[in-house]
């Protein structure tokens, strides 16, 4: 019996994209020896999408799906494939065509090879957006100077996973999914390979700012506590400076000078405010992740699903 293999594409509004993507991995695995499905996940998604979807199902008995009753975020929608997938090996892909299934083959050849993990990293590419690239690039270099885990720079979630390893996932209870730390931190045998991205098929990105500012603070924050001891470095600095502003302010009290000083007590008091304000949101973003987890809320929630 041939070995099954399990491509999950998380898909937000893609209705221009699954057709071509379907295609292209059928394509790719017309001239392989195994078994394969797809397993969209369709993540809320208010255009065609759905319908399309399950159009594809009804034609295509490799196709099947699992579609959730609002958008729950690109993370969680892998997480629910994984759950999903009783498959030899799981490939996670976008629904865009810039994981591009030509790499496909590639992966599942490492894999046979014996390696658990088969990760890919993007190839910084002229056509990328400068604002993508550059923010990506600080992403990866704040991320790996704050936790403990090494992710090279340009990590996707473009991957394939060994059943063993899927097997772990599915049991990973954490509240903030942030799949490229995870998998860095899973061990196992890795091995990373590059690959250049594609132009999306169509539609736009569906990473706002404010989903990427997120997902860079959710990757912080779930691998590392340094940002909470920042307050105890500040603090210490501040403090010794004050130290060494005692003789100042005691000569002058003594030699008569008043010191007039209303603008310093400002910009003083301004400062630290801010300063305090910050620390006390880092305090909070803990909090409130732990606030998230305790209420124990699954991942996410299916409205349907045909799996094959
Ligand atoms: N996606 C998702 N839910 C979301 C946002 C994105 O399932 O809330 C999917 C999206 O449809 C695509 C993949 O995640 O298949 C990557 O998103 P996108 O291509 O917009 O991100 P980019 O490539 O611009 O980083
Ligand atoms: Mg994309």
């Amino acid at each position: 019996m041939s070995k099954k293999i399990s491509i999950v594409i998380p898909v937000y509004n893609e209705a221009g994209n699954l057709k071509i993507i379907l295609h292209a991995i059928k394509k790719v695995f017309e001239s392989m020896p195994y078994d394969f499905s797809i397993i969209f996940v369709n993540d809320g998604s208010q255009d065609e999408t759905l319908n399309i979807i399950k159009k594809l199902s009804e034609e295509n008995n490799e196709v099947g799906y699992i579609s959730f009753s609002r958008n729950f975020g690109h993370q969680n929608a892998l997480k629910a494939g994984f759950d999903s997938s009783n498959a030899d090996a799981v490939i996670s892909m976008d629904g865009d065509m810039q994981h591009s299934p030509t790499v496909i083959p590639e992966l599942i050849n490492l894999w046979e090879n014996g390696n658990d993990i088969v990760y890919t990293i993007r190839k910084d590419h002229k056509e990328l957006p400068m604002l993508k690239r550059t923010t990506s690039n600080l992403f990866y270099k704040i991320m790996n100077q704050l936790s403990s885990i090494e992710l090279e720079r340009g990590t996707a979630d473009f991957r394939l996973l060994d059943k063993k390893v899927v097997n772990v996932l599915r049991d990973i209870k954490e509240y903030d999914l942030f799949w490229r730390g995870m998998v860095k931190w899973l061990g196992f045998k890795q091995i990373s390979i590059e690959y250049s991205p594609a132009e999306r098929a169509s539609g736009k990105s569906k990473y706002t700012i404010k989903k990427m500012l997120e997902l860079a603070l959710r990757g912080i924050t779930s691998f590392s506590t340094k940002p909470l001891s920042i307050a105890i470095y500040i603090g210490f600095l501040s403090s010794l400076i004050s130290i060494l502003y005692i003789p100042y302010a005691l000569v002058s009290y003594f030699y008569g000078h008043v010191i007039s000083g209303w603008a310093s007590i400002i910009v003083t008091i301004a400062f630290f405010g801010g300063l305090q304000l910050m620390i006390l949101g880092i305090i909070g973003i803990y909090l409130g992740k732990l606030f998230m987890q305790s209420k124990n809320r699954p991942h996410y929630i299916v409205n349907e699903s045909k799996l094959t």
